[in-house]
């Protein structure tokens, strides 16, 4: 389910970089502060370029001027350098101007793609079950190759040239001229977007290796459920279950809903969960398989016996506080998106942290998610538990034996290979011709991968997309089967917006919660692709579909919307420590949901909202899931009688324009949770 961040913004991975010399970065913070080319300069250099012009370019000038002007540092050159800079690099003429786009995408793409590769080769090793992760996996798995890319484009001013002749447009100038640009202005205003921030290399570094590490630590955090017992020492799970925070922790929760003694072992998990959250989890037990837990009473045993334990205190707050440091130390570098906050929604999701937190809360605070809360108590028959933000009942696979299931993806796929080779049927079975599935299906390779599984993609026409599965030594179980599915959806888009773009620039989708949205549209078929639901959706099915869509959407929307508050805080406390900060999420948690779950819930003071790893690993990437849900709910409605991979590649041949421009040149409006609780409303009538 996890999508690797830098897997979906060319530039951003490109910005993943490696300084080893951590005295070169302080010289460049110096020169930054010292060196500032002023306001008089910049208008006598736009003078100047003017006179050589017409009139018609003199917004392009204007702002191509000054942002090379916000770029410039002192060991580019002096005033005359940068006057004469200009003057001699700005191309008026459009043809002339296509030419060196042309030459630009050329170049970057063979830059990005070819990085991109190595960087996937050198994570293999944390990435692939291939034997025990060593130091010079960890070292060579944090390292960058593409280190000093950017701060060589600035050096052989290749960077200032596309500066001065690509405006940079704000997300409001975007949104104004998304319906008058051709495919050709969109294209240039992505190559806009490449220069406009001067990072350190040491702090891209350092960025870098505190993800990994982030990374590394969830990856290895599991949860061996044979350990996990009650106050009678009674045992609920199977021998070698294995399973990893949150993701396996989660899903084993949810399949419980129909199982015996299910409730006690959700519970269970539950309460594995808190002790994450709190870190009074026993070190003895993350990732070890030593001792007897009961994580309710918090206690571990060997052989029968109490014995002591450490507690894990606040390794996980830790994290995330090397996380904060390391991209808040970006901020004054970047002078348009001055925090992350703003770079992670308005920069990075093009919808400002304020659209979204409005999105959010209405659709969480709306009279539909009561009565949707008031049917699962009725279902489940009892009232409701924090964790029933995970209930699973809506989903049509539920009434299907999960076992039966087992069996059946096992069989199918027994190895990476089997997957692999059966990804052009399933492209078929969606859709697409013989060819166009096999021409899609060449450009994807499967692997097997030590976590839950992830898609990274190509970033040059004539390499492969990976995708990462875990599969057992039974072969591929259904959990397994479901989210390679999900992966399957990242890739096919990563290739279709990759290989059939009419510019690279325009590669990819708007932002991640398209990517999202594309994979979920693809794991929602993942019975229909095993033969298991019937083609002809009946009106209750498509019921179900719509309360699940929205119960998703509920639960994901607190997340990250104490995500969002989480590093509003952290901005608010630089100085804070692990421990405060520990604090500061238990109690950011428990506000969220007494302000919007406790009154759909009936249960008061959970902190369940912060189990999420990505929370640890993927900074504010959570927001993409839920506008996710909403964005895949209205296309899936459009797509309902059209043929899917007709329309799906459609939409996707819109390319990296801006989500709401996208939304409307794919479903005719703009992103909105009025179609999912309009579904509900009619939903609740059929379901009772
Ligand atoms: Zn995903």
């Amino acid at each position: 389910m996890k999508k690797l961040v830098y897997t979906i913004l060319i530039f951003t991975t490109i910005m993943a970089i490696s300084c080893k010399n951590q005295n070169k970065s302080s010289q460049t913070e110096e020169n930054l502060t010292e060196f500032k080319i002023l306001d008089e300069n910049i208008e006598e250099t736009i003078q100047k370029i003017k006179e050589k012009n017409t009139d018609k370019e003199r917004f392009r000038i204007e702002k191509g001027v000054k942002q090379v002007a916000s770029l410039w540092q002192q060991k580019d050159g002096d005033l005359t350098d940068f006057t004469n800079f200009c003057i001699d690099n700005f191309i008026a003429d459009s043809t002339d101007l296509k030419i060196a786009f042309d030459k630009l995408e050329r170049n970057f793409e063979i830059l990005f793609g070819h990085y991109n590769k190595i960087s996937l080769k050198l994570m293999e090793p944390l990435h692939l079950d291939m034997g025990e992760i060593s130091f010079i996996d960890n070292v060579m798995g944090a390292y960058s190759p593409q280190a000093h890319l950017i701060e060589d484009l600035f050096e052989n001013k290749l960077a200032f040239f596309v500066a001065l002749n690509f405006p940079a447009y704000s997300l409001t100038e975007k949104t104004e001229n998304a319906e008058k640009w051709s495919r050709l202005e969109w294209a240039y205003a992505r190559m806009g977007d490449l220069f406009i921030s001067r990072v350190p290399a040491g702090l891209l570094q350092k960025e870098a290796e505190v993800l990994t590490n982030a990374d590394t630590y969830i990856a290895d955090y599991n949860i061996y459920m044979e350990n996990l017992v009650n106050s009678e020492q009674k045992t609920f799970f199977p021998k070698d279950m294995k399973l990893i925070t949150h993701w396996g922790l989660r899903d084993e929760l949810k399949s419980n809903y129909q199982a015996n003694n299910g409730l006690e072992k959700q519970i269970i998990i539950y309460n594995v969960m808190l002790r994450i959250i709190n870190q009074d989890i026993p070190i003895e037990v993350i990732n070890k398989n030593d001792f007897t837990w009961d994580p309710i009473a918090n206690k571990i045993y060997k052989d029968g016996k109490e014995t002591s334990f450490t507690k894990e205190n606040y390794t996980r707050y830790e994290h995330l506080l090397y996380v904060f440091k390391a991209l808040s130390a970006m901020d004054k570098y970047n002078p348009v998106y001055p925090s992350y906050i703003e770079r992670a929604y308005d920069q990075e999701m093009e919808i400002s942290r304020k659209e979204i937190e409005e999105l959010f809360v209405n659709f969480i605070s709306s009279p539909e998610i009561k009565d949707l809360a008031k049917l699962i108590e009725k279902r489940l028959n009892r009232s409701l538990e924090p964790f029933d933000i995970w209930y699973d009942g809506f989903k049509a696979r539920t009434n299907i034996n999960e076992e039966e299931l087992d069996q059946i993806t096992r069989r199918k796929y027994p190895n990476t290979s089997a997957f692999e080779k059966d990804i052009a049927r399933i492209l078929v079975d969606l859709g697409w011709n013989r060819d166009k599935a096999n021409y899609i299906a060449n450009k994807i390779s499967v692997d097997a991968s030590r976590g839950a599984g992830h898609a990274w993609g190509a970033q040059m026409k004539g390499d492969q997309a990976h995708l990462r599965t875990r599969i057992g030594n039974k072969g591929m179980d259904y959990k397994a089967y479901n989210i390679a599915i999900h992966e399957l959806g990242h890739n096919v888009e990563q290739t279709i917006s990759l290989y059939d773009m009419d510019y690279y620039m325009l590669t990819g989708v708007p932002n991640t919660a398209f990517t999202e949205a594309c994979a979920f549209l693809f794991q929602s078929k993942d019975l229909k692709l095993l033969g298991k639901e019937s083609h002809n959706k009946n009106q209750e099915t498509e019921a179900l579909a719509a309360l699940d869509n929205c119960w998703s959407a509920f639960e994901i929307m607190g997340v990250s919307l104490l995500d969002m508050y989480v590093w509003q805080w952290m901005y608010e406390n630089p100085d804070a420590n692990p421990q405060e900060l520990k604090e500061a999420v238990v109690n950011l948690a428990i506000d969220v949901w007494n302000k919007y779950y406790y009154p759909v819930m009936g249960v008061k003071d959970s902190p369940i909202l912060a189990i999420y790893s990505h929370s640890i690993t993927s900074p504010l990437y959570l927001a993409n899931y839920p506008a996710g849900h909403l964005i895949e709910f209205q296309i899936e409605q459009y797509l309902n009688d059209k043929n899917f991979a007709e329309e799906f590649t459609r939409v996707l041949l819109q390319g990296k324009i801006t989500p709401q421009a996208w939304m409307k040149g794919a479903v005719g409006s703009e992103i909105s949770g009025q179609t999912t609780l309009e579904a509900v409303r009619k939903a609740l009538v059929i379901i009772k």
